[in-house]
């Protein structure tokens, strides 16, 4: 019998895993995908869809369109895992399929956590999908048409400040992205008046940043105050209602708009699987097979990867997600050659944030960069990873666009027409 590798998700792991593999199994082995989405996307690249410096669909790419013709792609949201008689179920949009694996890998990732604050969940806005980007741009661009018809001036203040709780990659890089794109929309709104907007952002320790050295967590925090953020630091949020934030030391920050940046749970299927778990990751050996149950392996956000480089684990990246994909990629013809496997090593390159329009802060072979040259770094790296040339020249286009013209302000609803 041909052996079959299912790979479930489909995000910067198993795209990257898949890719890998069409080139490198054997003819024989069958490969088989499934997601729950027709398209992966490209998470480093979701504040730029919230700041309008990016439409949405350019932070997407189709997983059909990265496949061979040998891979099989099931769009379909996996059920259960039994992995005695490796046998999966999913949920397709015709009914509920079930396969058979020889090797199954999970590259299911991870999910927003909403329950770290009481009230968080019911009135502030995650941001982990492509959804919630469009969510909050839409959110944005109301919250501005609200302002110019609200006559209360302690309610127009309310309504034009914009609180992003968490102060890490995400956090920061909204922030920057909110002011830019605020200060480039506020000509289209001339009725807004005094006070206008006003971006506050809210991290619990005492720097950004916390992945850079305080170097780079200073200048992402000097950069972003240029452009009138205003940065709390040791502000800790303890409860989120419909008009704002209260922090630990008991004040209340009024506010519209609340975005969370913090905090990450375990995927539901993985919960479900009831495999050993620590810190929310599912606990892999060193070439990322889950011990105990063969067959089984896990990669990415979802796993607990121990690198042998350092003797650390890999952190939730999409830079060691793909690195951790080509290893896996490895091992998995390896397994079916019979032949031993190897531990995942990796030496990391870096890390990098966008901060706005122009602006970054990356830290890269142990050289710190700021401004422009972090900023077109960051943008040259996360270009180079997208599939497809036809994606990269769609985005390079925006983002060319993006550098002479100010930030789309189109509101689109996504209803059918109805009859009232
Ligand atoms: C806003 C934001 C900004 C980020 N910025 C950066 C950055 O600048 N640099 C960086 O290195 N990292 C960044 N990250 C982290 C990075 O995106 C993740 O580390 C990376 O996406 C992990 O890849 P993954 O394949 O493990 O998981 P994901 O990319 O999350 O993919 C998981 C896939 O599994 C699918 N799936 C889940 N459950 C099921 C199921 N039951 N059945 C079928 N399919 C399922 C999902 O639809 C998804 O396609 C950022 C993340 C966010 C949210």
């Amino acid at each position: 019998m041909n052996p079959h590798i299912v790979i479930a998700g489909g995000g910067f792991a198993g795209t990257t895993l898949v890719r890998t593999l069409q080139r490198r199994l054997p003819r024989e082995a069958a490969l088989t995908l499934i997601s729950e989405e027709s398209y992966t996307t490209f998470n480093p690249l979701l504040p730029e869809a919230v700041g309008a410096a990016l439409f949405p669909e350019q932070t997407v790419a189709p997983i059909r369109a990265m496949l061979a013709a040998r891979t099989r792609f099931v769009m379909g949201r996996i059920k259960s895992v039994d992995a005695r008689a490796k046998a999966l179920t999913c949920e397709t949009l015709a009914g509920e399929r079930a396969f058979a694996y020889d090797e199954l890998v999970l590259a299911l990732g991870s999910r927003a956590r909403l329950d770290l604050v009481p009230g968080m969940a019911e009135h502030a806005l995650p941001l982990k999908t492509v959804g919630d980007a469009l969510h909050i741009r839409n959110s944005v661009l109301r919250r501005a048409a609200a302002i110019e018809l609200e006559p209360d001036p302690a309610e127009r203040r309310r309504l034009g400040r914009f609180v992003v709780i968490g102060g890490g990659f995400s956090g920061v890089e909204v922030a920057g992205q909110l002011a830019d794109c605020l200060a480039s929309i506020r000509r289209y709104y001339p009725r807004i008046g005094a006070p206008g907007f006003d971006v506050l952002l809210l991290q619990d320790i005492d720097r950004l940043l916390p992945e850079l050295p305080p170097r780079l967590g200073s200048a992402a925090a000097r950069s972003l105050a240029a452009r009138g953020v205003s940065i709390r630091l040791g502000a800790r949020a303890v409860e989120v209602n419909e008009n704002g934030v209260r922090l630990a030391n008991g004040s209340f920050i009024d506010a519209g708009t609340l975005i969370c940046t913090i905090g990450t749970r375990p995927n539901h299927l993985i919960e479900r699987m009831k495999l050993p778990m620590e810190r929310g990751r599912v606990v892999v050996a060193d070439d990322m097979s889950v011990p105990g149950t063969p067959g089984l392996w896990a990669l990415g956000d979802c796993a607990l990867v121990p690198n042998a480089h350092d003797g650390s684990y890999a952190p939730p990246t999409a830079q060691f997600a793909v690195r951790e994909a080509k290893t896996l990629a490895r091992n998995l013809r390896a397994r079916l050659q019979e032949r031993p496997t190897r531990a995942f090593r990796y030496r990391s390159l870096g890390a990098m944030a966008t901060i706005g329009h122009l602006k970054g802060v990356a830290q890269v072979l142990g050289v710190p960069l700021t401004g422009v040259a972090a900023w077109f770094l960051w943008r040259a790296y996360y270009l180079s990873q997208m599939p497809t040339l036809g994606r990269k020249v769609r985005i390079f286009v925006e983002w060319t666009w993006g550098m002479f013209f100010r930030a789309d302000i189109t509101h689109l609803r996504f209803t059918r027409s109805e009859d009232l």
